[in-house]
């Protein structure tokens, strides 16, 4: 079994925080408070300092790629294409062609001869934490915000080369990151932020230290809350005051921790954190953006709270029984579902109490999977790597061993054209408005050549420095190693 170092939110948190216990709360809170020396003004006169002003590099006017003689696998049918052609003007997918030698006449079009390989969509994964996923608990929790911010940029293009080229951020401070991508300043992903996790008091997203409670209403923040981690809120007014402001930085959905979590201390596993009304609250205000609510839930009694309150996407559920299962199908309920397996590694640095919560969740996969089938329940993939830059390495690998449950065609489809389809659910605040996770005309240019077939061996996917050839996102090519 391929799980080695799996960590998930669950897991990887009270890593961070139970360390935060031990130090110095001064010394945290510089490590946390961000207070940038102010340059005088007459540094900024030649700068345009315009917020609202892009800085990306434009397109090659009228320029172009074309991929000649691919077989095509689109991000849904389970069979690959004849041999074609495809075509790529400015960041979208103009033509694909039956003819595999088409040449395109055009001034500026790029020809890659891919002499049989596979293109297909780039990957995307639904439940990433880019700021969190690679940075140790010990360095997260004491390092200056600009260097973690930097760490993230490396790791936000190591992302890209794994063939990622979209990833759904559940949670923590992205919204740097993200503008500096789109903008062109540094490489990665698209990114659909959610940014702070808003947990009630002592929930799932309330990492505070015992230092830091209780705290006096209308006090200042805690730490993980100025960090832009997570956001502590109890009342439906506080919960939409925490979502509004989630989505005036950039989220494109809003995550709330609704029930118990594998490490959080402070909460049972069975716990079903806030109340209907309070996730409604959160529910309103992302509707009203156009947008949704996902929701953090093993059990199924948090699950139902969450459904009942117009939740759109349930994260985990693990722990989920038959009739629950049942009823996201019947909602048509998004379901994203990680491969969560026993490790021994990440098992042997667990607290006891987190240990006997872990042995559940664990069970509770292969059940999990078992019903989201039965049911044809809209799954959604995602990795959920936190704190481990050596996991995070092998995103590739968590999306191969779906071959537990599903063919290569299946767990292909989810973490291309299906994960596409939830992306859009951000609806009229969707950052990259267009089609996602296909390969057909109109479509966003997010586009991978394989060495190989990945619906004959999806462990390709699992080593994408060899496998993925050329790897395109936004008509851009970021990696091509033929030489043609
Ligand atoms: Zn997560």
């Amino acid at each position: 079994m391929n799980s080695r170092n799996l960590l998930s939110a669950s897991f990887a948190l009270t890593i961070v925080w139970d360390l935060r216990r031990t130090l110095c709360p001064m010394l945290l809170a510089a490590a946390f408070v961000i207070g940038p020396c102010q340059p005088g003004l007459a540094q900024y006169e030649a700068l345009d300092l315009g917020p609202e002003e892009p800085a990306a590099p434009a397109l090659p006017a009228g320029g172009g790629t074309l991929f000649q003689n691919v077989r095509i696998f689109d991000g849904k049918n389970t069979a690959l294409s004849a041999p074609s052609s495809v075509l790529v003007r400015g960041n979208t997918i103009e033509q694909i062609s039956a003819n595999p030698a088409a040449t395109e006449a055009g001034a500026a079009v790029r020809v890659i001869d891919a002499n049989g390989r596979v293109l297909m969509p780039g990957l995307i994964d639904a439940h990433w934490h880019m700021f969190l996923a690679a940075v140790s608990p010990a360095v997260l929790v004491t390092a200056d915000p600009g260097y973690l911010n930097l760490l993230a940029a490396r790791e936000a293009e190591a992302t890209l080369m794994r063939g990622f080229t979209t990833i759904r951020d559940m949670g923590g401070p992205v919204f740097g990151l993200k503008r500096a991508i789109d903008e062109g300043v540094t490489v990665g992903p698209r990114i659909y932020p959610s940014g702070a996790m808003i947990s009630q008091t002592s929930g799932h997203g309330d990492f505070r230290s015992h230092y830091e409670v209780p705290r006096a209403l209308g006090g200042p923040l805690s730490q993980s809350e100025l960090s832009g981690v997570a956001a502590i809120a109890d009342s439906p007014d506080e919960v939409r005051l925490r979502a509004r402001e989630q989505l005036r930085h950039g989220a494109s959905q809003i995550k709330l921790m609704g029930g118990g979590g594998v490490s959080s201390p402070h909460n049972p596993i069975e716990s079903i954190q806030f109340t209907e009304a309070e996730l409604h609250a959160a529910v309103e205000a992302a509707e009203n953006w156009g947008t949704y609510v996902a929701v953090h839930a093993y059990t199924p009694a948090a699950i139902r709270q969450a459904i009942a309150a117009g939740a759109k996407c349930i994260e985990h559920g693990q722990l989920i029984d038959e009739p629950t299962a049942k009823l996201l199908a019947d909602k048509g309920i998004w379901w994203s579902l990680q491969p969560l397996t026993y490790d021994a590694d990440v098992f042997a640095r667990m607290s006891p109490v987190s240990q006997k919560k872990a042995l559940e969740v664990f069970a509770g996969t292969e059940n999990a999977y078992k019903l989201a089938k039965k049911y044809g329940v809209k799954t959604a993939w995602g990795a959920d790597i936190l704190g481990d830059a050596g996991a995070a390495s092998r995103q590739g690998q968590y999306l191969a061993m779906m071959v537990r449950w599903y063919t290569p065609a299946e767990a292909l489809k989810m973490a291309t054209a299906d994960n596409g389809e939830l992306m859009a659910l951000s609806g009229f605040i969707n950052p990259y408005p267009g089609k996602l996770g296909v390969v057909e005309a109109g479509a966003l240019a997010d586009l991978l050549l394989v060495d190989g077939n990945p619906l004959d061996d999806i462990n390709l996917v699992a080593n994408p420095e060899k496998n993925f050839v050329v790897i395109m996102k936004d008509g851009r090519i970021y990696k091509n190693t033929l030489s043609n």
